[in-house]
């Protein structure tokens, strides 16, 4: 099977510095050498010495999280230098923004919708009364045989 020792695997960073990548090396679990590519966009970005101390200041749980932030934020710089990612995210805002004034349109017209059902017939000793909905200043109020109301059910 495996013939003689495993040559050691070095990550892409060590890889690409042409040294030994150690047990305590921070890149390596990030950054395996089966991806120079991906190493190679967030190096060209943010350089190995900064890689490697904001690897050191988050939480060792939240590296896997900022290795992925730092390859989709170099990856929107090579593809847009000026704006880099803040493209991507100010679009998305507005994205939210619109999102957010159609669900309270939505919200509105259900609020309109519960008070029309709340307030929709009262049929009192032959009155229909009709509701005011909350916009219009005006009711309209008709006076209907209440056995009308019932009609369309016979029809059927
Ligand atoms: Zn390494």
């Amino acid at each position: 099977m495996a013939k003689g020792r495993m040559a050691p695997k070095a990550c892409a960073a060590c890889r690409s510095q042409r040294k030994k990548c150690s047990d305590e090396c921070l890149i390596a679990p990030h950054f395996p050498s089966d991806d120079m590519q991906r190493y190679s966009i967030v190096q060209k970005v943010y350089g190995f010495n900064n890689i490697v101390r904001m690897l050191k200041d988050v939480k060792p749980e939240q590296r896997g999280d900022a290795v992925n932030s730092l390859v989709y934020e170099a990856r929107a710089r090579m593809e847009d230098p000026v704006n880099g990612c803040a493209r991507v995210v100010h679009e998305l805002q507005k994205q939210i923004a619109e999102l957010e004034s159609q669900l309270a349109a939505k919200q509105e017209e259900i609020m309109n919708m519960h008070f029309a059902s709340e307030n929709l017939l009262s049929v009192d000793a032959g009155h229909v009364l009709c509701a005011t909905s909350p916009q219009s200043e005006y009711s309209v109020c008709e006076e209907v045989d209440p056995m009308m109301l019932w009609e369309p059910l016979w029809a059927v």
